[in-house]
């Protein structure tokens, strides 16, 4: 499942080919996703220009100005929200001498949303367990959306800080790991990346927020931001134009320190612990009883 730091490599990757530019077609291949797809979605994303292609927790939110090609201003500015779910991969394909090609058969079954761009992309949305969504919104009335209205602050934003953090956990009875995966508290956080952040914190994701000190809970800002700039870098460094070969965005090998890592050494140097497995809420934590408390 995309994580942030997945979402945000494909957002990079889309930059350039859709920032700025017109969606000059849209193909809407089935009426949902998770979710019904918005009404008359193929109309009301023709003719619309990118004016910023941004992301908000795991949302890829495009915002589309309001004039069509005719430069008719319709129904104001609208947003397009996108959410990958559990398997959804978005593919570029550039014209090359007038023919569209990437590596992977042209319509596939599961190729649910296509759009083709001015300046000669075409981008595919391929989902083949339909957990992934789109909806189109007023783009001043974003914040309320209902996906997004009861996001806490992003991990990179300035709202996230010591005292925030601080304040948020003050006297609750949960365990760290909890804490972090809920996103009214912070945006965008999964499984794997809270693993991450905890080991690299040496704090155990089995402790109780009321018992940490505020050193602790202090020390999990620049960890997280630490552990999900060096997955977007690594997105970044082993993708061309955060791409792979045959076009498919965002998805790259990336090796963890302690996520999926059960009964091989602990990676803090001179820790000498095993990574332990244990079943929190239904997910897997991943964390090293010697250095993380
Ligand atoms: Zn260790």
């Amino acid at each position: 499942m995309p994580e942030l730091p997945e979402v945000e490599t494909v957002r990079r990757g889309l930059l350039p080919v859709m920032e700025g530019r017109r969606i000059l077609r849209a193909e809407v291949n089935r009426p949902d996703l998770r979710w019904p797809l918005p009404e008359r979605m193929a109309e009301r994303l023709a003719g619309r220009r990118v004016a910023a292609l941004r992301r908000r927790s795991k949302y890829i939110l495009a915002d589309l100005d309001g004039a069509d090609v005719s430069g008719a201003d319709l129904d104001g500015g609208e947003t397009l929200l996108i959410h990958l779910g559990m398997s959804g991969r978005m593919l570029i394909a550039e014209a090359q001498v007038g023919v569209f090609h990437h590596a992977l058969p042209a319509a596939e079954k599961h190729d649910h949303v296509v759009l083709t761009i001015e300046g000669g992309a075409r981008i595919t949305f391929n989902d083949a367990r339909r957990f992934g969504m789109m909806d189109l919104w007023p783009t001043a009335d974003l914040a309320a959306h209902p996906l997004l209205a009861g996001l806490g602050p992003e991990p990179f934003g300035n709202d996230f800080n010591e005292t925030y953090l601080a304040e948020r956990l003050r006297g609750r009875t949960m365990p760290v790991k909890a804490a972090l995966l809920d996103q009214r508290i912070v945006a965008g956080l999964g499984n794997i990346y809270v693993c991450e952040a905890l080991h690299d914190a040496l704090i155990s994701p089995e402790r109780r927020v009321r018992d940490m000190t505020e050193a602790e809970i202090a020390r999990l800002v620049p960890v997280i931001r630490d552990v999900l700039t060096r997955a977007i870098e690594a997105g970044g460094s082993s993708l061309r134009d955060y791409r792979q070969a045959d076009g498919e965005l965002g998805y790259f090998q990336h090796s963890f320190r302690v996520y999926g890592r059960e009964g091989l050494p602990c990676l803090h140097p001179g820790c000498g612990g095993t990574v332990r497995r244990v079943v929190q809420s239904g997910r897997s934590s991943f964390f090293c009883p010697v250095c993380q408390r």
